[in-house]
């Protein structure tokens, strides 16, 4: 890794993004942007280069905050909304606490205080050492934080000894998010996820073994159509050998900022369609097996967000949701397929609703959707979520 730069402190800072289920979290940014950034479908760093924030930098955000819940908690006595801006600006300027961070320490504070997320793309990178410096600074200032997690890359965890995953479990990091995207090594090694299945096989039993919980990440449509099938049974195979806490969708999309937009375009990779995806969901479900993970469909470009369950239990109830978009006269899978995109339908049975129908109808109506040109829109939109 790169030596530290010497650098002024910025001042509090946090980093572009975060899981959906840290929406909650207060953000600790140790590190700017990804240190890989080379993953053809990605286009959250590309441009930005990676650096790590000085300890002592990050440090003194954790005190920006545990000093700004100190003032909410006592002399404001919770009412932060209540607040004067003359007030406020006289508070901030005799403690010195930046305005960014009061308000991240409110949004925590309204929250409950109970998780943490560091940033940005793969803090693990750091060493342990470090790594476990931040985490006794944050259980020290905030003794009654439930969870702490982090993004890390596969690459990043194989590399480090189960020992140093476990000291970092007992000092508080309980939730890791990894980026599997797929188990098969051709399409990790197309989309440059510089991983193998093999280590992400290894990383994951890390994670698990040091008694840390897993968020894996599963992206239906990297493969697009030419590999789909040996995407879905071999990234199956994957977490059936990891058996990760969670499982997460995160269907692709290809924003104009990415190696893979250029692919797409010069025909080299051949975009799935939703149906294709439907498909492909199917035949990744069936072949999950012997796991007790939790399949979550938390995020905005997942066509089916009732695509949720626990294994085993719930695998006939996922397969039957898939069967039944499967089985939708044409008609009914575009008015679906609008609807959701616009924001209006949740699961399957909500395009039954006559309010939502018929927005819907008015708008295929009014833009001239038809299956012939629905993809176009939806690629257009998908890319506009990014
Ligand atoms: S490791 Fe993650 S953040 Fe970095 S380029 Fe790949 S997908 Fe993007």
């Amino acid at each position: 890794m790169n030596k530290e730069p010497e650098e002024a402190y910025r001042g509090f800072e946090q980093g572009p993004i975060r899981p959906p289920s840290e929406a909650f979290s207060l953000l600790i940014r140790i590190t700017r942007n990804c240190p890989w950034n080379r993953c053809a479908f990605c286009p959250v760093y590309k441009g930005s280069h990676f650096s790590v924030r000085p300890l002592e930098h990050v440090l003194k955000d954790i005190e920006q905050i545990a000093r700004s819940i100190s003032l909410i908690h006592l002399r404001f006595g919770g009412e932060v909304y209540a607040i004067d801006e003359m007030t406020l600006n006289r508070v901030l300027q005799d403690t010195g606490i930046d305005l960014q961070a009061f308000i991240c320490a409110v949004n925590w504070y309204s929250a409950g205080m109970r998780s943490v997320f560091l940033q940005d793309a793969n803090s693990l990178v750091l060493p342990t050492e470090k790594l476990l410096s931040v985490l006794n600074k944050l259980t020290q200032c905030f003794p009654a934080v439930q969870r702490i997690t982090s993004y890390a890359r596969a690459q990043t965890i194989y590399k480090k000894s189960l020992e140093e995953m476990k000291q970092l479990r007992e000092h508080g990091l309980n939730r890791i998010h990894i980026g599997l995207e797929s188990g098969s090594d051709k399409v990790l090694k197309f989309m440059k996820k510089g991983v193998t299945k093999e280590q992400h096989i290894e990383a994951g039993q890390k994670v698990m073994n040091a008694g840390i919980e897993l968020s894996e990440y599963y992206m239906p449509g990297l493969a697009g159509k030419e590999l789909l099938e040996e995407h879905a049974i071999e990234s199956a195979d994957a977490l059936n050998k990891i058996n990760p806490t969670f499982i997460r969708l995160r269907t692709l999309a290809i924003p104009t900022n990415t190696p893979l937009y250029e692919e797409w375009k010069s025909g080299n990779f051949k975009k799935c369609t939703d149906e294709e995806i439907v498909h492909e969901l199917l035949c990744f479900i069936e072949h999950l097996d012997g796991i007790s993970s939790i399949i979550k469909s938390d995020h905005i470009l997942n066509l089916l967000p009732e695509l949720e369950g626990k294994f085993p239990e719930d695998k006939g109830k996922m397969i039957t949701i898939l069967n039944e978009f499967i089985g939708l006269p044409d008609q009914e899978k575009l008015i679906f397929q609008v609807g959701r995109r616009m924001g209006l339908f949740d699961n399957l049975s909500e395009r039954m609703d006559v309010k939502k129908r018929a927005v819907v109808e008015r708008v295929i109506k009014q833009y001239g959707i038809s299956n012939d040109n629905i993809e176009d829109i939806i690629n257009q939109f998908m890319s506009r979520m990014l």
